[in-house]
């Protein structure tokens, strides 16, 4: 029996990075070496060992795959690049990076995210969640994804030979960007809200209009705020500049409307139908005359379909993640510390199947030092890079090279407007 999987932020130091190979400090030499590493062989097929069951692959969007039978496909065997991505990448689409330099949390010193045992556990903790998810929510909604979002997909259309992206990031930019490269969500997607009871998923966005409908005073709070421009920013003390009314943590506190007044609604399905709870008993689901939860209740609660900090990543997502390591022929990271265990781990993996790894990441990474401290002298980058720059900066001109040795895109353009037809895009509020 394998230990459940759990989400957990990871705050120690982490140190600056060596460059390999050595000539990858430059911009030029950072895309040639990542022109060898795509470059690289596949490894040739092994033999198949500890194969699952049967595939999880239809979670890797868009999913058409049929629901094969067994036998698994053998491990390794197409010649394929599994990008792994991280907060970085969305800075550019203006959502912070919640790890500074140093690897603390940089915008707000005595932030601590909220652990999913609370969430579940306490009304109060998710008054106050729901409270900062409602302001937060404008901002996440408007963000668009960025050069580098588009990036990962003009790099499957000039032979970078990109079939699968694995994502840390739950603000869904990923299968907006690239809906004909499958997509699978690590920690979940802020898109949709999850019932901790009955397990079915709702819109956020149609949660949000109820959230002002049960919260007046904080629905008006939000327009003023949105109209100052202080939630154009999350730092907190340019917040209070532009007029906003927090406290030492960061956060609203509105005289009229404190945290303890926040109402949520309940799950509809669960509140019409009270599901039964694991003991077998029946969950009691009561909502006030305005159809807020109550405390009264012992089910019908709804919670981001994201992976909180202290959750466990089910293992359903676990386990297609673990296949598409296993059936890559290179890992490529953008824009992650690797900070957490769930996304190191798959690393670590690849490592030990002898795949090649690049990581383009502005500072360290945890534990990098083993992925590389095997690679021979002289290796131009066929068996690994790392990369101390934006990918914002290096992936489009990465593309440019790409795109002059394969004119030709190896996966047809849809328009533009198909592409943003996908679902709203969250930020992560935890
Ligand atoms: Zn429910």
């Amino acid at each position: 029996m394998k230990k459940p999987l759990l989400r957990i932020p990871y705050t120690d130091k982490l140190a600056p990075p060596t460059v390999i190979p050595a000539t990858a400090t430059t911009l030029a030499g950072a895309i040639a070496a990542l022109q060898a590493f795509l470059g690289s062989p596949p490894l040739p097929p092994a033999p198949a060992s500890s194969s699952h069951s049967h595939s999880h692959s239809s979670l890797l969007r868009p999913g058409r795959h049929p629901a094969a039978p067994a036998p698994a496909p053998p491990a390794a065997a197409s010649d394929s690049t599994l990008v792994l991505s991280g907060a970085g990448l969305s800075v550019a689409s203006g959502l912070a990076d919640y790890r500074g330099d140093n690897g603390t949390y940089r915008l707000n010193k005595t932030y601590r995210p909220i652990y999913y045992h609370e969430f579940l556990a306490s009304h109060e903790a998710r008054k106050r969640y729901w409270a900062r998810s409602f302001l937060g929510w404008t901002t996440l909604h408007k963000a668009q994804p960025n050069a580098g979002h588009y990036a990962v997909r003009d790099l499957a259309r000039y032979g970078a030979k990109v079939t699968r992206v694995i994502t840390q990031n739950v603000d869904s930019f990923h299968p907006r960007a690239h809906p004909e490269i499958p997509t699978l969500e690590l920690h979940g997607y802020l898109r949709n809200l999850l019932c901790t009871s009955c397990h079915r998923e709702f819109p956020r966005h149609v949660f949000q209009d109820e959230l002002a409908r049960l919260n007046p005073a904080w629905a008006a709070f939000l327009s003023e705020a949105i109209a100052s421009g202080a939630l154009d920013t999350e730092n907190p003390d340019e917040r209070r500049a532009r007029g906003m009314r927090t406290n030492p943590d960061g956060d609203v506190d509105l005289p009229d409307a404190p945290y303890t007044t926040f109402r949520y609604p309940a799950c509809q399905q669960c509140l019409a139908h009270p599901p039964l709870a694991a003991d077998g008993s029946q969950h009691t689901v009561e909502v006030d005359s305005d159809g807020a939860w109550k405390g009264t209740s012992s089910g019908g609660i709804l919670k981001p379909a994201v992976i909180m900090f202290g959750e466990s990543i089910p293992a359903h997502v676990k386990v297609a993640a673990e296949e598409a390591v296993d059936e890559t022929s290179r890992v490529l990271v953008l824009a992650t510390s690797l900070a957490t265990y769930s996304a190191w781990r798959l690393v670590k993996r690849a490592k030990d199947r002898g795949v090649p790894i690049a990581i383009v990441n502005m500072g360290g990474v945890r534990g990098e030092e083993s992925f590389f401290a095997d690679l021979p002298d002289g290796q131009t980058g066929a068996k690994g890079v790392r990369i101390d720059m934006s990918t914002e900066q290096l992936l489009p001109e990465l593309v440019k090279s790409l795109r002059r040795s394969s004119p030709e895109p190896q996966i047809p353009h849809k328009p533009l407007a198909q592409e943003n037809a996908e679902a709203g895009v969250f930020k992560d509020f935890l």
